[in-house]
């Protein structure tokens, strides 16, 4: 969900409203191997909850495209670990296809996901990686 004002889904370029769940997908820049290394600004982009289901369950992109590949493990490794996104995207699903959608702040029915929520991340290791960091092979000196 964007922080205050909607934007597209980078997928199918509806707007994600900032009520609604999707993935931030977070992008910034900086120099490798220069002694004082610039950074750009992060700037974000969106993936619905919907798109981010979809995206995982369609094919691996090619390790040729380096970005959509590491972009489609983060997300699939996200919603691996928590069912908060798939839930997610079935209520956009019935809502889409004009079916009655649950309120999950129904007393009964935020107790009841709460509780499975706690269930299926207890009873698994956590999925996300640790960060990997790569150090250039030699140091640039600018200048
Ligand atoms: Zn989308």
């Amino acid at each position: 969900m964007p922080a205050d004002t909607a934007a597209p889904c980078i997928r199918c370029r509806e707007l994600v409203d900032v009520n609604q769940t999707a993935i931030a997908i977070c992008v910034s820049s900086r120099t490798v191997g220069i002694d004082e290394a610039l950074r750009s600004p992060q700037d974000q982009v969106y993936v619905c909850s919907m798109c981010a289901d979809a995206m995982v369950k369609g094919d691996e992109p090619p390790k040729t495209q380096p970005l959509n590949y590491v972009v489609f493990h983060q997300i699939r490794n996200m919603i691996a670990s928590d069912p908060a996104i798939g839930m997610s995207a079935w209520l956009e699903l019935r809502r889409a296809a004009g079916l009655p959608v649950p309120a999950l702040t129904d007393p009964t029915i935020a107790r009841a996901w709460n509780e499975f929520r706690q269930s299926v991340s207890s009873a698994f290791p956590p999925t996300l990686p640790e960060p990997e960091i790569l150090t250039p092979a030699r140091t640039l000196r600018a200048g």
